[in-house]
């Protein structure tokens, strides 16, 4: 068995602790006689995995009882329409920030349901930068305020949020658990799993208790938030082995010291990367060095042709899937929390070399 580094930006690498803890209980778990795969959602043994994968995750973030944990199906992009479905009713409009891809694609599908006020984009500046809050023009009866802190493509990442008494919710599906967060200055957050909770298949939400209350009954029964958490997230079958494994990585991030133990990592590793990359004029990072990523990290070569050779080599070198986005190409390096330091050295080392080789 090989295992190389992986620097796919989703579905990403896990902890090789939790691969094995899965492997190790595959065909038996707890004495079950069965996988978590094969048990029903409604059997014991499982409702005992969905109560210890929404307590650690509660203790992990410092969440409150005001906010309900629901594990919710669809990916990321469904809840881009879930939300303005759930969320808007009663108001005339949603304010949205525009920083990247992600950001609008959401805006695109939270068209389909209200009338959005895009508050600021940065657009002009090939959203390598976030606009300034002060300049946002924000409705202050609109529904709520999106916003999406990590653009995993552009690898761009902004921790305050704007002043506002809108309920503000977060795409977090590409840095939740990566760093501290004050989950009650937002009124929900959600992030698929694919990066930093687990497998792909579920997605995380929590969300304010008082903000149920919009939830309308017109809506399809599956996707009110309300009565996914009236039946806590078991409305139909939920994702059953990826919510076990979001467990398994919530239990080896308690083993790691938590949110704040990794998020130290998180900057060491990301320091280590982007130094290397400004110190050298063969590779390039162009994202305003207040709001770059430290979980993707995008990175170009001066001579782009180099470019095809760089993935081909660096895939042969044992570090896997470094190319960036279809939509923007050059390189792209993802190092969530389960990425170790190693990984990034191994990463500096190959370009380091490469760039010896090229320039
Ligand atoms: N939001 C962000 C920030 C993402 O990075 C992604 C996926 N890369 C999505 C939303 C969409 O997620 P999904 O593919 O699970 O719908």
């Amino acid at each position: 068995m090989s295992r190389v580094y992986n620097f796919c930006s989703g579905p990403a690498a896990l902890p090789e602790a939790v691969l094995k803890k899965a492997q190790a209980e595959m065909l038996d778990w707890h004495g079950a006689g069965v996988s978590v795969m094969e048990m029903s959602h409604r059997s014991t043994e499982f409702m005992s995995i969905l109560a210890s994968a929404k307590a650690r995750l509660m203790r992990l973030l410092d969440i409150s009882d005001d906010y309900e944990v629901l594990f919710v199906q669809g990916g990321a992009s469904t809840l881009f329409a879930q939300i303005p479905a759930n969320l808007t009713n009663g108001f005339d409009s949603a304010c949205y920030l525009d920083t990247g891809a992600w950001s609008t694609k959401a805006i695109k599908e939270a068209k389909k349901y209200t009338k959005v006020n895009v508050v600021a984009s940065s657009k002009e500046q090939n959203y390598t930068t976030v606009p300034a809050f002060a300049d946002l023009e924000l409705d202050e009866s609109a529904a709520y305020l999106h916003v999406c802190p990590n653009e995993t493509i552009g690898g761009l990442e902004f921790a305050d949020l704007p002043e506002t008494n809108l309920p503000i919710i977060a795409d977090l599906s590409s840095t939740i658990l990566s760093r501290k967060i004050d989950v009650s200055k937002y009124g929900m957050i959600y992030a698929g799993a694919q990066k930093n909770v687990g497998p792909a298949g579920v997605v995380i939400c929590i969300i304010r208790k008082d903000l149920l209350a919009r939830c309308s009954d017109s809506l399809p029964t599956v996707w009110n938030f309300a009565n996914l958490a009236a039946n806590d997230s078991m409305i139909n079958t939920p994702p059953t082995f990826a919510i076990y494994l979001a467990d398994l990585v919530f239990e080896w991030l308690e083993e790691q010291g938590g949110v704040e133990a990794i998020e130290a990592v998180n900057i060491a590793k990301a320091k280590v990367l982007y130094d290397f990359i400004d110190a050298s004029d063969f590779y390039a990072n162009p994202i305003d060095p207040a709001y770059r990523s430290r979980m993707n990290v995008p990175f170009t070569l001066a001579d782009a042709s180099l470019e095809s050779l760089f993935l081909e080599e660096s895939e042969a070198a044992g570090l896997r899937t470094l190319a960036g986005h279809r939509s923007v190409g050059g390189m792209r390096a993802s190092i969530y929390n389960a990425m170790p330091m190693a990984g990034i050295e191994a990463l500096i080392q190959f370009m380091r070399e490469f760039e010896n080789r090229h320039a």
